[in-house]
């Protein structure tokens, strides 16, 4: 089945649907658009009886560059606080849990740069299946002088040491560190990405759908109950205060334009 997206792709094989981002062009960066359809699709998917595992994908050479900054820089550059706070709350913040909350399991199928934004996204899903030549960044606090992007998933999938790590110096995780912090469940060669995905969502979608959906459950509420959502909330508004900062101004105009240069994105 093909729907109208234009950003994304959604596909459905069998059980399993999948939704991918599909602006390779512009290294998957995710636009207004992009994140519109996607909740979007996640939404079918989840109303859908027939599906019973979503798989969270990408076209061309790299899974998500992040957040449009081209876009962010054009239509959003003279946001007000309040409405930088809307506008983040509800694509950046409500759609990430979204994917989080979904009661279906879901799988990220990640290649190429999985960055900032792009991270944030891939990290809502239960598990990560990635190539050789994937690689994990969260540059944001260097390039733009914001405290990390919106939703601080990051010490929960890869340990508070590896987050600081990252986050403290901006630096690229391979594929194979990833797999060492156990951020990474699967990694395997480009060319077998897309059917060792399929596999692994295939054999999960034979489990009995109302169980997964309560070991789902219980499982996401195991972090619930250490503080997980308060923690993601918390870090919303320090991020939505870094929006604000002098030192943000002046980072990100001395930053912004190597960052569009470089493809890169807050
Ligand atoms: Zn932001």
């Amino acid at each position: 089945m093909n729907t109208n997206y234009i950003d994304i792709l959604y596909h459905v094989v069998g059980p399993v649907a999948k939704i991918s981002h599909n602006r390779p062009a512009a290294r998957n960066a995710e636009s207004q658009r992009l994140l519109i359809e996607l909740e979007d699709a996640i939404g079918r998917a989840n109303a859908d009886p027939e599906i019973r595992v979503v798989i969270l994908a990408a076209e061309g050479e790299h899974f998500s560059a992040g957040h449009d900054l081209k876009e962010a820089q054009a239509n959003r550059g003279h946001f007000s606080v309040e409405a930088r706070w809307e506008y983040e709350t509800r694509h950046y913040y409500e759609c990430a849990l979204k994917i989080w909350d979904l009661p279906k399991p879901t799988i990220a199928q990640v290649q190429g740069a999985c960055v900032a934004g792009g991270f944030m996204i891939a990290n809502m899903c239960d598990l990560l299946v990635v190539s050789e030549d994937a690689f994990f960044a969260d540059p944001v606090t260097q390039s733009l002088g914001t405290a990390s992007v919106e939703v601080l998933i990051h010490p929960w999938v890869m340990g508070l040491r590896q987050a600081k790590d990252m986050l403290f110096t901006g630096r690229r995780i391979s594929a194979q560190e990833a797999l060492s912090f156990g951020m990474v469940n699967r990694v395997v060669s480009r060319g077998a990405l897309e059917a060792e995905t399929l596999t692994l969502a295939q054999r999960i979608a034979e489990s009995p759908p109302f169980a997964m959906r309560l070991i789902k459950r219980s499982l996401n509420r195991s972090l619930d109950v250490q503080g997980f959502r308060t923690a993601m909330e918390a870090h919303f508004d320090t991020h939505q205060l870094s929006h604000n900062t002098e030192e943000f101004k002046k980072v990100r105009d001395k930053g912004l334009s190597n960052a569009i240069a470089k493809g890169k994105s807050v």
